[in-house]
């Protein structure tokens, strides 16, 4: 080719990144003993090791020590040894830790670079100006957090020692997003690097023996899924924070079940790329081009659905495939490289078996006409189109440079398919109509939206989703709080339900007989099953029945629940109002609640009691307007505004203890932040709720914001921890219901808060207020850029 040609063509010369610094460092280290445990550079006890290879070549990088038991159980006792002097040290002294540790990691930016590179696929210009530069990012930002815990988080300490298990992904920013936060809180670490990535977690390791991060505080254990079981079951662990793939992380939630871990889950994702037609489609086109292509598209947050509005499809898809054509398709080490191989063999055939699959089913497949290298995990990007809902391609996490296309016709439909996935991680809507754009992002169901942009991340900002992309989030303060943990006042432990266990007498009669039946939708409806339960009065005797309510009543209950819009769209003002009221219409009948519950539960304080349930009500009405975001400022041309949300529908199992005030203490936040609410009162005083009956009907609450079933604790907590349209339970209940519960909700892996069959003191002023709000909600953070 002469320049003529060459300048007619508009071809990139090759631009390699030199190797030299990387291949030096692999060829200097033992891999053989690549466990970093107590400050020290271990063999596994097995003797055994994994390979880890090049994508991009299919060549054996190293033969990396290969974790199991022993050496996870090992890890441990260097984390726990290490805790107490760690989690005492002061927030500046950890916070110097974690500053130098971000300083070394600049000084050897490129290094992590070009390894990260050279073991994941992922192209040089994304690991050298995305991953690197914020996994820093994430230490240096943490070191601030370690010094303003006690400020910013009173009542809370660190929880304890941490097993923390990663993908392959972004093996060096998702060890960031795990160890930084950690550190800051005063945890001590054991960290599991995804088996395909090994190589900066090493390098890493090396960082901190240099930043002066004492022994034991970092342990990193090379290995694959044996590893990572030892690590969810080890009874010395206080946390577990998983990042992998949803079916993996509801294998962790059945297993962590019942052990009173902390658990944070960040999972997959089926994200929707939502484009309007008034969109500057040029600018979408770009932005896609990060959603689906960054990382060849095994991005958690892929925006692998793109919805686009109909009268610009046509439009659009043209554009997207002339840019398609132009992504220029190698060697991950080449500056110019768009879209490098996949990490394995087997990721590249499980892509490419989901593509045959979608288009079996279906999708028109189309890819751009490029030659692929000659060796290496190489798939080219892959245009979907025809894509009905139900589709593979539209439903699974493909986790590859496929994108699938669907049309809608007006924002309604919009929103209804951006919702039709069971996950939740993230969002992109694309529109030049800011007002519209703002108006969708609340009605997503996803942890971040980002408007006309995407995949962009900062360590002040949340990351995390709802539904099936799991709970808890990274970075920001809402991440801080998942290595805390609060000192919430204990309650006794809590028996097994026992009502009705014994015959009741039948009381000397009198007063007309009232029936309690069931609140469902905001009317008073028969139980299902048409039985009741006999409740006794303190002396034995019959204080009333109540229904016994079953699995459909619950299944209305959460019907009725999921139905009721008036509630959560109602301003926090109006929701305060009504709690206002609600509490003033108990306090007009503080006489008869006292007289009741000191009947039932012979309580000598049963009008303290009544009145510190009112002052609760009042207490939550006052917050509802007030437990609210943050605008974040993150180092980008853009604010992010990081909302409150309600959870959704919210079930609640009250306690015995405290049977009034136990029940609005859990009631109340929950409807303060939006929620509605399917409650199941103690199984032994459940006359206490079905009192409330009329006060809920006099003051204002919509049909079906709270729906209250009674029966038995430990059959209708299970049918609420099945039912995939609960999204959240809170389970005050003895251990073995907590357990089952905890096991029993990983369909849609609902946000289960129990007291592991522990009561709370629920007349502490610290069984109220935020501890219990922060429960209440999902933070959202919308990423709204700005300039022109
Ligand atoms: P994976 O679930 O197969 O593996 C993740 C990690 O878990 C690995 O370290 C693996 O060794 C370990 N592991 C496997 N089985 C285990 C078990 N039974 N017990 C304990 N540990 C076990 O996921 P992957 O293929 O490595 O990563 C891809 C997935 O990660 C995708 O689904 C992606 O969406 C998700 N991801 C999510 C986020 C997020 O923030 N939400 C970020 C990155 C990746």
């Amino acid at each position: 080719m002469n320049i003529l040609e060459r300048y007619h063509a508009m071809e990139y010369g090759p631009a390699p990144e030199a190797r030299t610094e990387a291949d030096a460092w692999l060829a200097a280290r033992d891999f053989g003993k690549a466990l970093f445990i107590d400050g020290a550079w271990k063999a596994a006890a097995s003797g055994k090791t994994f390979d880890t290879s090049e994508p991009s070549s299919g060549k054996l990088l190293a033969k990396v020590s290969d974790a199991g038991a022993a050496d996870i159980d090992a890890a441990v006792a260097a984390a726990t040894k290490a805790l107490p002097k760690w989690s005492a040290s002061s927030g500046y002294q950890r916070a110097k830790v974690l500053y130098a540790i971000g300083r070394a990691m600049q000084r050897h930016q490129r290094l992590f670079a070009v390894l990260e590179t050279i073991d994941n696929g992922k192209p040089i210009r994304e690991s050298r100006d995305i991953d690197v530069p914020l996994a820093i990012r994430h230490f240096i930002h943490h070191a601030g957090w370690a010094q303003a815990l006690d400020k910013d988080f009173p009542g809370h300490k660190g929880v304890g020692v941490v097993g923390q298990i990663i993908p392959w992904n972004f093996p060096l920013l998702m060890l960031a997003w795990k160890i930084a936060p950690a550190l800051a809180a005063g945890c001590t670490v054991v960290l599991k690097p995804a088996e395909f990535t090994p190589l900066t977690a090493i390098l890493f390791a090396e960082i901190c023996e240099r930043a002066g991060v004492p022994k034991g505080v970092v342990n990193i254990v090379q290995g694959g899924p044996e590893a990572g079981v030892a690590i969810v079951n080890h009874p010395g662990i206080q946390k577990i924070a998983f990042t992998g793939s949803s079916e993996v992380g509801k294998i962790i939630r059945k297993a962590t079940a019942g052990s009173g871990k902390k658990l944070s889950l960040e999972l997959g994702g089926k994200s929707a790329f939502i484009v309007f037609e008034d969109a500057d489609l040029d600018s979408a086109v770009e932005g896609l081009v990060d959603g689906i292509w960054f990382n060849q598209g095994q991005v958690c947050c892929a925006g692998s659905r793109l919805l686009v509005q109909e009268g610009i499809a046509e439009a659009l898809i043209a554009k997207v495939k002339v840019r398609m054509s132009r992504l220029r398709v190698g060697s991950p080490l080449d500056k110019n490289t768009d879209i490098g191989p996949l990490v394995d063999a087997t990721q590249l055939d499980r892509v490419k078996g989901l593509v045959a699959e979608g288009a079996k089913q279906g999708a028109v497949c189309w890819q751009p006409d490029a030659a692929l290298p000659s060796s290496g995990y190489y798939h080219l990007p892959t245009l979907a189109t025809g894509v009905s809902p139900a589709n593979i391609l539209a439903q699974e996490e493909v986790f590859g440079p496929v994108l699938a296309t669907m049309t809608f016709r007006n924002t309604e439909e919009a929103i209804e398919l951006a919702n039709n996935t069971r996950y939740g991680l993230a969002a992109s809507v694309w529109s030049e109509n800011i007002n519209l754009a703002l108006h969708v992002a609340p009605q997503l169901k996803a942890g971040v939206v980002w408007v006309n942009g995407t995949n962009m991340f900062d360590a002040a900002c949340g990351f995390g989703g709802y539904r099936e992309s799991g709970f808890g989030r990274e970075g920001g303060r809402e991440g801080m709080f998942e290595y805390l943990a609060a000192k919430l006042p204990l309650g006794p432990v809590i028996k097994p339900a026992t009502s009705s266990a014994q015959p009741v007498e039948q009381s000397d009669g009198g007063a007309i007989d009232r029936t309690a039946k069931l609140f469902i939708g905001g009317k008073q409806v028969r139980p299902d099953g048409n039985y009741s339960l006999a409740i006794a009065t303190a002396k034995g005797k019959m204080a009333g029945e109540v229904g016994l309510g079953n699995r459909k009543d619950i299944r209305d209950a959460v019907a009725a629940a999921r139905s009721c819009k008036a509630w959560p769209e109602a301003t926090a003002y109006n929701r305060s109002q009504v709690l206002y009221y609600l509490a003033e219409n108990l306090s007009g009948r503080a006489a008869e609640f006292a007289a009741r519950l000191a009947e039932l539960t012979d309580a000598k304080a049963a009008r303290e009691e009544v009145e510190q349930s009112i002052e609760r009500l009042f207490l939550y009405a006052g917050l509802a307007d007030k437990f609210e975001g943050r605008v974040h400022q993150p180092p980008a041309r853009a604010v992010t505004l990081a909302l409150h949300e309600p959870v959704g529908v919210v079930g609640i199992v009250a306690p015995d203890t405290a049977p009034l005030l136990g029940f609005i203490s859990l009631i109340a936040p929950a409807l303060a932040m939006g929620n509605t609410v399917v409650a199941v009162p103690s199984e032994k005083y459940p006359l206490l709720a079905t009192d409330l009956y009329q006060v809920i009907e006099y003051s204002d609450v919509p049909a079906g914001a709270i729906n209250i079933v009674t029966g038995r604790t430990a059959e209708l907590a299970g049918v609420l921890a099945k039912h995939d349209d609960v999204d959240g339970l809170w389970l005050f209940a003895d251990a073995d219901t907590c357990a089952k519960a905890e096991a029993d909700s990983i369909g849609n892996l609902k946000r289960v808060w129990t007291g592991n069959g522990r009561s709370l003191d629920w007349t502490s002023d610290e069984a109220a207020g935020d501890a219990l709000l922060r429960r209440a909600v999902e933070v959202k953070n919308v990423w709204v850029p700005y300039g022109d």
